[in-house]
């Protein structure tokens, strides 16, 4: 069996954002030569996530009126966590939107639905974070 792994580094320049990151884990795929096996992506950070859905803006937008509906960033006093940070509404949102993602490798390709993609979806963001990608199989 092969192994590979490769950590990816993100640095947002807002507080949010949702990033399509397929590129660059095909490329790990690609890096690594495995053709059949499982793929794991996970976000290192508790307050980022990754997870699968539709690259559709529209969607995007009503994921972030959704979460901040669940979990507001405002005011920052409500939330018991923030006392020398503001990010308790991160912590919520990525727990939500889910920690990582595991895909099957079916000839050396992302075997993904038809409208799958990966994204990377940053909460607390103007900082450096990574995600690992995580690839075994033959
Ligand atoms: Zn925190």
């Amino acid at each position: 069996m092969k192994s590979y792994h490769k950590e990816l580094w993100f640095e947002v320049p807002t507080r949010r954002a949702f990033i399509n990151i397929t590129p660059q884990v095909e490329r790990c795929l690609a890096e690594s030569g495995i053709k059949e096996g499982l793929l794991l992506c996970n976000a290192m950070h508790i307050t980022a996530s990754v997870f699968i859905n539709d690259d559709e803006s529209g969607l995007h937008h009503d994921y972030e009126v959704w979460l901040e509906k669940l979990a507001p960033h405002e005011p920052v006093a409500q939330y018991r966590h923030n006392t020398y940070e503001d990010n308790a509404d991160a912590h919520m949102k990525r727990q939500v939107m889910g920690r990582e993602v595991v895909v099957a490798v079916t000839n050396g390709k992302l075997h993904f639905g038809t409208w799958e993609r990966i994204f990377y979806g940053e909460f607390d963001g103007r900082r450096k974070k990574r995600v690992l990608v995580k690839i075994i199989g033959e």
